[in-house]
């Protein structure tokens, strides 16, 4: 391999690379080939108190700064990033195994893209002035403080940004713990923001497990957790951060539904499932894995989504033409096979895939389930792997209650030719993202988050400033106090 992988170290605190080889062994390993391509240590308590430490001694200032300033340094930073996207791609696939074919289009590029939104919106925070009469209010927004964000090993840069640059943006200083399953692009988040000029201590990246990230949460000097991680985890960290009473974003995992009317348009409708299903390999939290097919078109789908998928290109995710990679890990493939087999045990129909593929690395067909039925697990429990369970519906209404009779809420797609049902099932949909005849867009400029299990708060858009700022009302009196006595 000509192509180094090894981070300079492990941690990038107060603007610079720092080991502490006391740390447990993390080995990261390609998913292509389950070769060992770096080597990183968890943080130990030095390493945090480090990293929390420099992070409030520079939160001030920084606060302090202008808007415009904090905003063109970011904006900077999105510049380098995309100029830097062949690289980062390339590392970012050896880090989740994702075709770079992927990668090289939605991960760096998707991180620049939320530096560059927060960075334009950095110099238009402000607040209000209430007038009452003589006296008035006017509001301040501030920063939090000190913010911690902990990512799962889907889209690792993607991840740090989306926490990071809110978080800037408005003032704060941020400690990132990146999975432990995919360490290594956050530290070029980190290393790109210092480069642009971002000043030491505002950006920080420890690694480390669960452990890690849990000490980081009952810090009682972090005011606010943003978690990128399943509901179980989610649960955890939400109940530690209420034992401190700080702000939290919660971006869990789903079992989003998608409605696919006799109207459709087929093609549309499978692209949409492909892109819901089958891209990064079915490990999106947002995917639409229990898909809905009105009983009209359900031979017809299944026919074209048949075809089409098998023009996947499975193989080596370095390869540019590549439009299919393996799981992230040995135990995320062991899962999705367990998943499999259970959907077999209990009655669905498999016709497409359903096995390990015969090569080096964690692959795993893509896969599909017909004739799923709402109470079987594989059409429950999110997956996280690339299996689809097509299900059957006939009515609109019945379709709908279907749709949101589970635990997740984060996203739900309808595919229909009939304008006003699509807005009707939009609006009945207990999601918080919808799609009308498409599936899985992200852009930085719409909100992004889920309802019900599926997480609280919202990333992106200007939605994510009031999740990393708070509100002061200064009360300004005009005349005497009037006192009863
Ligand atoms: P995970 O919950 O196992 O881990 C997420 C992160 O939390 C990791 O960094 C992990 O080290 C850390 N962690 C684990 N236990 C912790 C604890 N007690 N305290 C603090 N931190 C702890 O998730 P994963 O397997 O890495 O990622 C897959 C999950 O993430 C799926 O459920 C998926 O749906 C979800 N996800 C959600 C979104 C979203 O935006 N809603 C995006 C991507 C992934």
């Amino acid at each position: 391999m000509t192509y180094s992988t090894q981070p300079t170290a492990s941690h990038y605190i107060n603007g610079a690379y720092v080991e502490d080889s006391n740390g447990a062994e993390i080995s990261v390993i390609y998913p292509a080939t389950g070769e060992v391509i770096a080597t990183v240590h968890a943080a130990t308590p030095a390493i945090l108190e480090q990293a929390i430490t420099s992070a409030l001694a520079a939160q001030k200032s920084w606060a302090a700064t202008s808007g415009t300033e904090r905003g063109r340094i970011m904006r900077r930073a999105a510049d380098m990033m995309r100029e830097r996207n062949h690289d980062l791609s390339v590392l970012e696939t050896f880090d989740t195994g994702k075709p770079y074919q992927e990668t090289s289009v939605a991960d760096a590029t998707s991180a620049a893209d939320a530096l560059e939104y927060f960075g334009g919106l950095a110099a238009t925070l402000t607040g209000e002035h209430i007038p009452l009469g003589e006296d008035f209010v006017y509001t301040r927004r501030e920063p939090l403080g000190l913010c911690v964000g902990i990512g799962a090993w889907n889209y690792p840069a993607q991840i740090a940004a989306w926490k990071g640059a809110p978080a800037l943006a408005c003032g704060n200083a941020i400690v990132f713990k990146p999975s432990e399953t995919t360490p290594l692009s956050a530290l070029k988040v980190a290393e790109i923001l210092h480069e642009a000029g971002l000043p030491a201590g505002l950006y920080n990246v420890v690694q480390g497990l669960g452990d890690v990230g849990a000490s980081l949460v009952t810090d009682p000097r972090v005011d606010k957790v943003s978690l990128t991680g399943s509901v179980p985890t989610g649960r955890k960290v939400y109940a530690a951060a209420a034992e401190g009473i700080k702000h939290v974003t919660m971006e869990l995992g789903g079992k989003s539904p998608i409605l696919i009317f006799d109207d459709a348009d087929i093609e549309a409708a499978v692209g949409g499932v492909i892109l819901g299903n089958f891209y990064s390999s079915g490990q999106i939290c947002s995917n639409g894995t229990r898909v809905f097919v009105q009983t009209g078109i359900k031979d017809a789908f299944l026919n074209r989504l048949a075809e089409r998928l098998a023009t996947a290109v499975i193989g080596d995710p370095q390869d540019p033409e590549t439009s299919f990679g393996p799981m992230v890990s040995e135990a995320q493939m062991n899962i999705v096979l367990g998943y499999i087999e259970k959907g077999k045990a209990e009655g669905a129909r498999l016709v497409a895939g359903g096995s390990r593929l015969d090569r080096d690395g964690f692959f795993v067909e893509p896969t599909i389930f017909a004739d799923v039925t709402d109470e079987m697990t594989i059409a429950r429990e999110e997956i996280f792997g690339p299996v689809l369970s097509v299900l059957d519906f006939d009515d609109e209404a019945d379709g709908i209650a279907r749709a949101n009779d589970t635990e997740f809420g984060l996203a739900a797609g309808v595919f229909t030719s009939d304008l006003t049902r699509a807005h009707r099932v939009s609006a009945a949909f207990e999601a918080g993202t919808c799609y009308i005849n498409t599936y899985n867009l992200a852009p930085v400029e719409a909100p992004f988050g889920g309802s019900k299990a599926s997480g609280v708060g919202r990333e992106n858009s200007k939605a994510a400033i009031e999740h990393y700022s708070q509100i002061k009302s200064v009360y300004v009196a005009m005349g005497p106090v009037d006192a009863p006595y």
